[in-house]
């Protein structure tokens, strides 16, 4: 059964640690949930991503539904046994792919309308389909169709398509409840762009229909760090402390200690994996480009402090030359360093949470990486 429990509290601010139930194991928050965009977390294979730590992954219906369809991942009994994945999957509700990739076509009361980024192929994604397409993959948390909108956006806008995203969660549950494994989850979505008044207005709607969870969306749409973190920080605070709080989307190492020092318990990002393929690895010091001329006789690993199995083995000079030849394994040890950072740095979070040492992490993490 779909449960949250908080485990450990900071006592000066709102960092919490705690277990997420889901169908398919525990979770133990905060958590950072790489993403699976086509049924892979690129590069990685399951059993690389269980070695680096990770326990929830997110696929995105949009992406599945369109390739390789819901009556393939069916035939697999959902998308745990087509990836050969035993461990939670979150899913998101297309939502966000409709707005992002696809070319949208018309915003309707029924649902979005769009033309894929595939083949310009025209569908009608509406909430009832969002549950539905979630359901077919056998997702342990779901979520709420919303509409997304563009930064910045009026006031108006963001009434508007926050009032849709209302009305639309809504069927959305009713779809949920009619349909879904009851032991699944089922998160909102608060939208109202960046005006803290329908952000809270957004919040309550979806309270009063009752989720097993709350997402922040809307959020990393392109508005200054500062702003991400103001809106952000308002709308954790409107969200019932008794349920997941997941912020959508986001971001740096840094931006995670910090959203999680407003009490967020959920993130998801390309990050890691994008920037992995790019050449781009993190490190306790901050980010290398390891393309860079400096690292072309360096036998040092990526970071000396990291566990991974990149770190352990390979040289910073090795790597530069996989990546500079565009060979294949140059993406899958930077994807493996990069997702181990993650995780290792939410298991610290985590810790010190428990510790009581959050505050004190914090700010020798901020300090050092920044
Ligand atoms: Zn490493």
């Amino acid at each position: 059964m779909f449960n949250f429990k908080i485990v450990s509290q900071s006592k000066t601010g709102k960092a919490r640690a705690g277990i997420l139930q889901t169908p398919h194991g525990e979770v133990q928050t905060p958590i950072f949930m790489p993403v699976g965009t086509l049924g892979s977390v690129k590069s990685l294979s399951p059993e690389e991503l269980v070695n680096a730590g990770v326990q929830i992954i997110l696929g995105n219906t949009y992406h599945l539904y369109l390739r390789p369809g819901c009556d393939v991942i069916k035939r697999f009994s959902g998308l745990h046994g087509f990836m050969h994945w035993d461990k939670p999957i979150l899913t998101d509700s297309g939502g966000f792919q409709v707005f992002s990739l696809a070319k949208l076509t018309q915003i309707k009361e029924e649902g979005a309308e769009f033309q894929t980024h595939l083949d310009g192929s025209t569908h009608l994604l509406t909430p009832e389909k969002a549950i539905d397409i979630q359901v077919s993959l056998n997702s342990d948390i779901m979520m709420c169709l919303d509409q997304c909108i563009a930064y910045p956006s009026s006031y108006h806008d963001a009434k508007d398509a926050l009032e849709l995203t209302t009305r639309w969660s809504k069927r959305c549950k009713q779809t949920w409840e009619e349909n879904a494994d009851k032991n699944s989850g089922l998160f909102g979505i608060v939208q109202g762009g960046m005006f803290k008044e329908l952000r809270e207005i957004s919040a309550e709607a979806l309270m009063d229909l009752g989720f097993s969870g709350y997402a922040v969306g809307g959020l990393s749409v392109g508005e200054p760090k500062e702003l991400l973190f103001e809106i952000a920080d308002f709308t954790l605070d409107t969200l019932t402390d008794a349920a997941p709080k997941y912020v959508m989307g986001v971001g740096t190492p840094e931006d995670l200690v910090s959203l999680v020092e407003m009490g967020a318990d959920m993130f998801d990002c390309v990050m890691p994996t994008r920037n992995a393929r790019n050449g781009q690895v993190f490190t306790r010091n901050g980010t290398i480009n390891i393309s860079n001329a400096q690292f072309k006789d360096d036998s040092n690993p990526i970071d000396q402090d990291c566990g991974c199995y990149t770190c352990r083995y390979f040289s910073r000079a090795y790597l530069r030359h996989l990546y500079l030849s565009k060979e294949l394994l140059a993406y899958r040890l930077n994807s493996i360093h990069n997702i181990w950072h993650y995780m290792e740095i939410t298991r610290r979070v985590r810790e010190a949470i428990c510790d009581g040492t959050f505050e004190a992490f914090k700010k020798y993490f901020l300090n050092k990486t920044v």
